[in-house]
């Protein structure tokens, strides 16, 4: 952790699928036909190559250079040149995996296996590879941002979001995994080894400013969090203007724990009351604000006179506390009400972390392990008996995907040469 990122040459590879490798092959003889298949290709996707910054990418391409894949069995790689700005593109065929000698039907198997949940380990074992290169090959792909990937996909960067951290640990240090959830999306999945405003700010500040660079006028209206004070602070800090909410859910869960010292069943009724507080204070639009602080007030008389003074008051105390924050839910329909997509989100990211012995190594690199599971949530189909059966979170939300194999979609967007041609700024 705190690696400052290596600054590298420009990554300008795509992965181009050649549908099978005997046309591949074929094509290697053929330099016009090869030029037309990978031009017919990006024109399929919609994607455009990123040229240099001067260029406007109207100029021609040519075969600039080719190499070997001694490891691969001779497998020839061709570079294509732009003749105006003079940048490179490595074209890797659908069959290779930049810089991997793995096959990608092997790093798809277990890929898919580490992503439902089996432990490095144990895939090594089932696809006969070393534990090591799998986790490599998950941190490779954390190496592409979830923005740059995403926004690929057609996704609007996100108005209104969910952010929590996430309690982990490495080793026997607690650690924490700050999120940013839309829907079903992972916007982003941070490591930080303190709690702090100061390591929140870093962590979340990676997405404000990739999102800002993809649209410098990008602004945040709403944002959903339990209402943990580094959290809050640090969020409102980044994104200046955006409402910040506190979980209705969260509240509700919270609240038997206020009252002390109280046979269960009035505890429950409590319970059942405030729920019933919160759903209609969000059926009524409009008036629902006003007619939360005065139902709050009711509620806390009610505690009192069946719960006793003590209780009434800390329940009293609480709410001052977080009122502002359920406020700023109700007031704004179109804020999330409550985090549980991102509950599931952590849920299924610490599935998998539990499991991971890499991951609990105090000079691994957690950030691009993460990210490239973050990548796995987003990309990876729900299995065929769940709800969204043979979609992928960012199907669910609206985006789309290159192709129909979840695998090569992988390839296709974590390669650095494309950019993504967005359908409205063409003129
Ligand atoms: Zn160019």
């Amino acid at each position: 952790m705190g690696k400052a990122a290596k600054r590298t040459r420009e990554n300008r590879t795509i992965t181009v699928d050649f549908r099978d490798e005997a046309t591949y092959f074929h094509l290697l003889g053929d330099g016009k036909a090869f030029l037309e298949c990978v031009l017919a290709f990006m024109l399929s996707l919609g994607f455009q190559l990123l040229h240099k910054a001067t260029c406007d990418g109207g100029g021609c391409l040519t075969r600039h250079s080719h190499y070997v894949r001694v490891r691969l069995g001779g497998v020839t790689i061709w570079r294509v040149q732009c003749t105006t700005c003079r940048a490179v593109f490595t074209v890797l065929p659908h069959f290779v995996l930049r810089y991997r000698q793995m096959r990608p039907e092997v790093a798809r198997d277990a890929l898919l296996a580490t992503h439902g949940g089996l432990s490095l380990e144990l895939c090594a074992v089932l696809y006969h590879l070393s534990p090591m290169a799998l986790y490599r090959l998950v941190c490779a792909l954390g190496h592409h941002s979830l923005v740059a990937v995403l926004t690929r996909c057609g996704l609007p960067l996100p108005t209104y979001f969910l952010a929590d951290e996430k309690h982990s640990r490495c080793l026997t240090d607690k650690v924490y995994l700050p999120t940013i959830v839309t829907g079903r999306v992972l916007w982003h999945l941070g490591y930080t080894t303190e709690a702090s405003t100061a390591a929140f700010t870093e962590s979340y500040q990676v997405f404000q400013r990739a999102a800002s660079q993809q649209e410098p006028s990008y602004r945040v209206r709403g944002i959903l969090t339990d209402g943990f004070d580094s959290t809050t602070k640090s969020l409102r800090m980044l994104f200046p203007g955006a409402r910040l909410g506190t979980c209705l859910r969260h509240a509700l869960n919270k609240l038997p724990k206020k009252l002390a010292a109280i046979p269960s069943p009035v505890r429950k009724a409590l319970r059942s009351k405030f729920h019933t507080l919160l759903y209609r204070a969000r059926q009524r639009q409009g008036l629902r604000v006003f007619a939360l602080g005065q139902r709050l007030r009711h509620f806390v008389d009610h505690v009192a006179t069946t719960a006793g003074t003590a209780n009434g008051e800390r329940v009293r105390r609480w709410f001052r506390e977080k009122k502002a924050g359920w406020y700023a839910v109700l007031a704004d329909p179109q804020m999330p009400v409550t985090s549980t997509l991102l509950d599931q989100a952590h849920n299924a990211i610490e599935r998998k972390l539990f499991m991971m012995k890499g991951f609990h190594h105090p000079s691994g690199s957690q950030q691009a392990f993460l990210t490239g599971l973050a990548h796995l949530y987003n990309l990876i189909p729900y299995q065929r008996r769940a709800q969204h059966a043979g979609q992928c979170g960012v199907e669910v939300e609206g985006g789309h995907v290159p192709t129909a194999d979840w695998f090569l979609n992988l390839q296709i967007l974590t390669s650095g040469g494309f950019r993504y041609a967005m359908p409205h700024s063409t003129t």
